[in-house]
């Protein structure tokens, strides 16, 4: 009988020992989630598409050539006094140059999320200095503008020179070269979302790329960028891409654009 009850004890003992051990046990360590297999965090489907990347200024394989230095088929007058006849800038020596006065042009097809590479070429400088020297923009969405303008020693409001997300971001550095010289955007542009009621539900997000050096790293934009008055938003769906004719006669070349 008393073994028994000695037995009874040393268990009793024993559970408690156990008890107190567990208590001890970090609550981090307790609730670690079972041992995953790694296999389980893999995916295999869909496979990314094969893409041939450009090499040099050759576009990737996907991409929609907007300008290949040939003709102006991808593109048409935004003119307010003749929107969607035919464009009427120049082409000569495979460039794309804006004729002043002949007005804005936007591409037929429309875009959101992309990713846009476009090269320009400032004309010279003559007495031209500011807002007024090779200006011209590239407009995402017909409504979002980064600027096109000669950075060449060319001081002017910082918002609104090139590189910068018009009257919204300077840039982040001044990455141009020099007048005369090819310059080369990079632009990866999530467009902004609208609810069914037409209320903001996340805005435009932009990532600019001049001559390989970031000048705006994820900037989120406040709306649209107006020349006189505040940004804000209206909503819209997929809309062109717009090149400005701001009076200087601005060349362009190597246009592709990709839908993301
Ligand atoms: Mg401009």
């Amino acid at each position: 009988m008393l073994k028994k009850t000695q037995c009874i004890l040393a268990l009793s003992i024993c559970i408690m020992a156990l008890q107190a051990q567990q208590e001890q046990v970090p609550q981090t360590v307790q609730n670690r989630p079972p041992q995953w297999d790694p296999r389980s965090t893999e995916w295999y489907y869909p496979v990314p598409e094969k893409v041939v990347p450009g090499q040099g200024v050759k576009p990737p394989s996907d991409a929609i050539i907007l300008f290949d230095g040939t003709d102006l088929s991808k593109w048409e007058s935004a003119n307010r006094n003749n929107p969607g006849a035919a464009a009427e800038w120049e082409v000569r020596n495979g460039e794309l140059r804006v004729v002043p006065g002949k007005g804005t042009i936007r591409t037929k097809d429309y875009f959101g999320d992309c990713q846009l590479h476009i090269e320009f070429k400032s004309p010279a400088p003559g007495s031209h200095n500011g807002q007024d020297r090779g200006n011209s923009g590239i407009m995402l969405q017909s409504r979002y503008e980064i600027q096109v303008l000669d950075g060449d020693n060319n001081p002017t409001y910082v918002n609104g020179m090139v590189g910068s997300v018009y009257k919204q971001s300077a840039p982040l550095v001044n990455a141009y070269t020099r007048n005369g010289e090819w310059q080369i955007y990079d632009i990866y542009w999530r467009a902004p979302r609208f609810g069914t009621g037409g209320e903001l539900e996340s805005p435009a997000m932009v990532t600019v790329v001049l001559n390989g050096v970031v000048v705006q790293n994820n900037y989120i934009l406040k709306g649209s960028t107006p020349y006189t008055g505040l940004p804000s938003y209206t909503p819209h769906g997929r809309m062109p891409l717009t090149l400005q004719d701001h009076g200087t006669e601005v060349a362009f070349r190597n246009i592709w654009i990709r839908n993301l």
